[in-house]
């Protein structure tokens, strides 16, 4: 254990056993009270302070945070040790404009799932000029006015078709929940895709919405949970021609993955699992031009050979 812990530890404690006391003073200490609870006070900030002065040349909260997370590059770093080694308590902002202003690569629980809210990892010592442009729509976005879910939806349109980290969402929507992301696809039919969703390259955490059209109305209201397990049944590719996304070309006919119902929707075919079944676009409208359902379309997806 280090000297410096050891010390601090005693103070600490110290400091903690006068805490517990200061609860039992009769009120007519008042003065002394308050005397007390600012010399705790001025105690909390030396410690804060002596944390910060010690560990580097580098001048500013911003420098020291970026000092450690260099030191520790692909490592998970807590919340707390930000904050001893920032010496201030809002670090997050600094986080922030070392994304915005400078584009380095921080990444954190909501686009890594091993990592809880408040960890940050540095992805790379140097920054990056695209991830700073990212940032930097991002930040433009998110002083614009309307829901925090129109806001979302203003960054992946404005990045339509390559992907858009859900730390960077998470950025515009002002911390509102993720799961609003989902709701953009299940509830107004954007073409927002996952990992599990029709885009298998992405990594965990990242979106991309796939064009500017959303998608029909019958396509709509289906829970995430069933949607992303018809996919995986089907192995992202279409029933009818095995087309997947990754076979998808600038300007051809074959663009998006869908989910279809054996019984209409409208005609009260539910939403479930049993009842869907993966489609291409192209394959989709000529299933609803022919229009097979049930068992006839199960028969009907077998008879097309494989291609395109
Ligand atoms: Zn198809
Ligand atoms: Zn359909």
């Amino acid at each position: 254990m280090s000297k410096i812990y050891t010390a601090w530890r005693r103070d600490l404690l110290a400091i903690h056993g006068l805490l517990d006391s200061l609860g039992d003073r009769p009120p007519e200490d008042k003065q002394l009270f308050r005397a007390e609870v600012m010399q705790v006070a001025e105690a909390l900030n030396l410690v804060r302070r002596s944390g910060m002065l010690r560990f580097t040349k580098a001048r500013g909260a911003r420098a020291r945070i970026l000092e450690y997370l260099k030191r520790y590059v692909g490592e998970a770093i807590s919340g707390d040790e930000l904050e001893v080694v920032a010496g201030i308590h809002e670090y997050p902002r600094r986080i922030r404009e070392l994304r915005v202003q400078e584009g380095y690569v921080i990444v954190t629980g909501v686009t890594r799932e091993e990592l809880k809210p408040d960890e940050y990892v540095l992805e790379s010592e140097s920054p990056n000029a695209e991830e700073r442009e990212r940032w930097r729509l991002a930040n433009r976005i998110r002083r614009l006015p309307g829901s925090e879910k129109d806001r979302m939806l203003k960054l992946l349109q404005e990045m339509v078709g390559k992907p858009v980290s859900g730390d960077q969402l998470q950025y515009v929507s002002k911390g509102k929940e993720m799961r609003r992301v989902r709701e953009l696809r299940t509830e107004q039919g954007w073409r927002v895709s996952t990992r599990l969703t029709g885009q298998p390259h992405l990594p965990v955490g990242w979106y991309l919405l796939e064009s500017l059209d959303q998608a029909p109305q019958h396509d709509r209201s289906i829970k995430p949970g069933v949607y992303d397990s018809v996919l995986e049944r089907d192995g992202h590719a279409c029933r009818r021609c095995g087309w997947t996304v990754a076979k998808k070309r600038e300007g051809a006919k074959r663009q998006y993955i869908e989910l279809h119902h054996m019984e209409h929707h409208k005609d009260g075919g539910p939403n479930n699992r049993e009842n869907l079944v993966t489609l291409c676009n192209i394959c989709h409208d000529e299933a609803h031009r022919a229009k097979v359902m049930g068992f006839e379309l199960l028969e009907w997806l077998g008879r097309k050979s494989p291609g395109e």
